[in-house]
């Protein structure tokens, strides 16, 4: 062995074995990290370095003064955004992929990446309910699976029409109408105004109570409209009536997109069947894996019904890109040299299976529940009636609301984000790591409680 390959064999178990006691230590440390820690951050920075560094030091620098600067989301208490935690199994398998340094750009590149995206697509499918013959891609996370799910409905739209909008783009096109909710993400909205659909071209749709579309304030639609749709509110968790829409669009020749960074996961748990009830009639379906399949970042993913329009919205070719056989994963996404993230989607199938997945999904959901009670309980009010992880809750004012949040995070138990929902100050509680047990919960509400008390004057 030369000493360049046994150097590479140490440096990779240092970092391995750096990373283990990380994770260690991971569920007793402060949640956020301290001020300390993110102002020693400074020690990482200076002058672009003239001179080289040992490897071996590069990883302790990184690890003594990167590591500390870390917010805990592979802990078991975070409950910010819609943050996963990696599953043991994806993280493992990352950290595989990472000697293997694919590039899942072809097949010819990366046999092993091609063939993992095309096993957990089909299994995807499968779980979700989804057309079995539906186009998918691989990609950053679910605002780049809006950006494909909505290219696709343009190309589809405008081909009906006799308009090429990948050759001719959308100068003198045949207009589109986009149809969205008050309450849609903007992610879907940024997805929109890239590709030159705009995002203030929209014609929105009132919402209720828990932030889902009215089906009674829904505008006539045509063959040349897409119907932007959302499974889960990023507060409520609330998911569109899709029976409704999807009938009244199949009716009219509407396309109907999903939005589904975490809601569409419900339609793997087995018991949200009237949440997602007319789910499967839709067209494209935009989902995040680092959310709740709980694998490392970035992954998210993009389903379409018709494959060949998600295919013609993103192919690519010139002479050198040698395509053989089978399934080229860039033909099917913005990029082309990518990551292989069908390894760690495949790992947390294939370890969770059917069930594991179901339980998994049931357990954040219940956990949810279990947060919303114990807040109602103590007399705080809940939003959002909880169906999926999310619990939505206000404190006695906007101020004391405002000050629950930040205590909590300073607190270090939990870390729980802010939100205006319906002009009131809210707190977001999202439950969407497989590492929370209900004792995490019962520890994180109680800290909850006691900041809540403490502010209680503000
Ligand atoms: C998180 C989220 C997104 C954006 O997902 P990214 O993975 O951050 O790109 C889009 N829509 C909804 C409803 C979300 O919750």
């Amino acid at each position: 062995m030369s000493d360049d390959e046994a150097m590479e064999g140490r440096l990779f178990l240092e970092a391995a074995s750096r990373g283990a006691a990380y994770l260690r230590d991971i569920r007793r440390r402060s949640v956020a990290p301290s001020g300390e820690a993110v102002a020693r951050l400074d020690k990482l920075g200076g002058p672009m370095p003239s001179e080289s560094m040992d490897p071996a030091e590069v990883l302790r620098l990184l690890d003594e003064i990167g590591s500390p600067a870390t917010v805990a989301n592979s802990g078991a208490r975070y409950f910010g955004f819609v943050n996963g935690g990696a599953l043991p199994v994806a993280r493992a398998a990352n950290v595989l992929a990472a000697a293997w340094d694919q590039n899942a750009s072809l097949r010819v590149m990366s046999p092993v990446a091609a063939e993992l995206e095309n096993i957990a697509l089909r299994w995807l499918l499968e779980l979700l309910g989804l057309p079995a013959e539906a186009g998918g891609a691989f990609v950053t996370g679910a605002t780049m699976a809006n950006l494909c799910g909505l290219a696709a409905a343009r190309h589809a739209l405008l081909e009906r029409s006799g308009w090429d909008v990948e050759a001719d783009g959308l100068f003198g096109a045949p207009p589109l109408t986009v149809v969205v909710g008050e309450e849609v993400h903007v992610s879907a909205l940024k997805a929109l105004a890239l590709l030159g659909l705009g995002k203030s071209r929209v014609v929105t749709v009132e919402t209720d109570h828990q932030g889902r579309m009215r089906m009674d304030r829904m505008p006539r639609l045509d063959a040349s409209t897409i119907v932007c749709t959302q499974a889960g509110n990023v507060n409520t968790g609330a998911l569109d009536p899709f029976a409704e829409i999807c009938a009244a669009a199949n009716e009219a020749g509407a396309w109907v997109h999903v939005d589904g960074a975490f809601g569409l996961w419900a339609a793997a748990s087995g018991i949200h069947s009237d949440l997602v009830r007319g789910l499967s009639d839709a067209h494209s379906w935009a989902t995040d894996a680092h959310k709740w399949l709980n694998v490392p970042y970035d992954c998210g993913l993009a389903f379409v019904r018709d494959a060949e329009a998600l295919r013609r919205s993103m192919h690519m070719q010139a002479a050198y890109l040698i395509s053989d056989a089978g399934r080229d994963p860039m033909q099917w996404t913005p990029e082309s040299s990518r990551r292989a993230r069908g390894v760690e989607v495949w790992a947390a199938l294939r370890q969770l299976g059917k069930h594991g997945l179901a339980e998994m999904i049931r357990r954040s959901c219940a956990q949810a529940k279990r947060f919303a009670s114990g807040l109602q309980k103590a007399g705080h009010t809940v939003w959002n009636e909880v169906a999926l992880n999310q619990a939505l809750v206000s404190f006695k004012t906007d101020a004391h609301t405002r000050a629950v949040v930040e205590g909590v995070q300073r607190d270090g138990t939990c870390w729980c984000g802010g939100t205006v929902w319906k002009g009131h100050a809210a707190m977001r509680i999202s439950v969407s790591s497989w590492a929370t047990t209900d004792e995490d919960v019962d520890r994180s509400l109680a800290a909850i409680l006691r900041v809540a008390d403490r502010c209680a004057g503000s």
